[in-house]
């Protein structure tokens, strides 16, 4: 038999209990002890840690947020911290860590690695779909459908009043959630780092779009922009203020924040869950190290860790060309 061990590291996302769910459930039935860390990376270095059994992830696979807690860990990039870490792993005898979170974690796993002969294996946990080797991570559909629901609200309310709105979602540097999330609300434009060309050129397509507008005496609709964070210099209040300025109306800025990362997750967010988590399992037994489980064009597959970060991840090619046809943005 073997030990086996699972922490949820960075940004929560939905779906991670539906992982830790089936990575459970996947070990119980192969014979393998369970435990789970606490509190991401901290919990390796204080030991924080419980068994886990299927009565404990009974009716869990719809609940957002993670059981086991997720932190962030600055002193985990310390030598002494990965030594520490390892050596509490040697001392549970832990044969195999499955981390699920997002790039940062997938460092901190790749760090570890070196000073811990175990078998780490990654899966994708992040609302931002930033990581390089899987089509989707697990919680970035929910996330896509919280952002949506949202703008459909916006878009109410806009319409009623014939209003500017430009709405901030989440995406860290990584523009799949802005892009999907503006297309599924019939947004008027994006504002995506992949996109992103200067400030003057995208305010000039923005007045441009709306004088066209009125040109056209469509005067009594609303118009919505979507803006990924972290883009804009000076942030979303600054952009707000320019095109306020510039189409002469007034353009209200609405940061959606916090509520993308919870909720119950989406099926599709369900389905990566459980299909990667029973993948990871598997790998234990072939004797896998080093890796991220993802998912590609249907198929489960293996990507050193490295791959995860170091690789360019580009923007669903159909979603890109849909947006051109659209909403008038260019992809550059
Ligand atoms: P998300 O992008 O969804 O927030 P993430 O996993 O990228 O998730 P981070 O905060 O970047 O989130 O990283 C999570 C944790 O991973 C960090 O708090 C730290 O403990 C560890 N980590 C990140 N980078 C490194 C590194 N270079 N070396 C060691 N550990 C790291």
């Amino acid at each position: 038999t073997k030990n086996v061990a699972v922490l949820t590291s960075g940004g929560d996302a939905p779906g991670m209990n539906a992982c830790i769910r089936a990575i459970v459930l996947a070990c119980e039935r192969a014979g393998y002890k369970i435990f789970g860390y606490e509190h991401g990376y901290n919990g390796l270095l204080h030991q924080e840690y419980r068994l886990l059994n299927n009565k404990v992830v009974h009716n869990l696979i719809q609940r957002g947020g993670t059981l086991l807690h997720s932190a962030r860990c600055l002193e985990f990039k310390s030598e002494e911290s990965a030594r520490l870490a390892a050596a509490n792993l040697e001392k549970l005898h832990i044969d195999a860590l499955l981390v699920i979170g997002g790039d940062g974690s997938f460092r901190g796993a790749a760090h570890l690695g070196r000073f811990w002969k175990g078998q780490i294996i990654g899966l994708p946990g992040t609302i931002d779909n930033d990581i390089s080797g899987t089509d989707a991570t697990i919680g970035y559909y929910t996330a896509i459908e919280t952002a949506v629901d949202s703008i459909d609200k916006v878009r109410d309310t806009a319409d009623a009043f014939e209003r500017i709105f430009l709405v901030e979602v989440m995406g860290r540097h990584s523009g799949f959630l802005g892009l999907n999330a503006a297309l599924a609300s019939a947004s008027d434009y994006v504002i995506l780092p992949e996109l992103f060309v200067s400030e003057d050129k995208t305010v000039k397509d923005i007045v441009l779009q709306l004088n066209e507008r009125r040109e056209q005496k469509r005067k009594n609709i609303s118009y919505i922009i979507v803006l990924t964070e972290n883009l804009w210099p000076g942030g979303i209040t600054a952009l707000a203020e320019r095109l306020t300025t510039e189409t002469r109306s007034e353009v209200r800025p609405v940061i959606l924040g916090h509520v993308q990362r919870g909720g119950s997750p989406v099926s599709q967010d369900r389905l990566l869950a459980v299909k990667l988590g029973c993948y990871a399992v598997s790998l234990i037994a072939k004797g896998s190290t080093g890796v991220m489980v993802g998912e590609q064009n249907g198929e489960a597959v293996e990507v050193p860790l490295e791959a995860t970060w170091t690789q360019p991840k580009l923007l669903e090619k159909l979603s890109v060309e849909t947006l051109e046809t659209l909403m008038n943005n260019r992809y550059t």
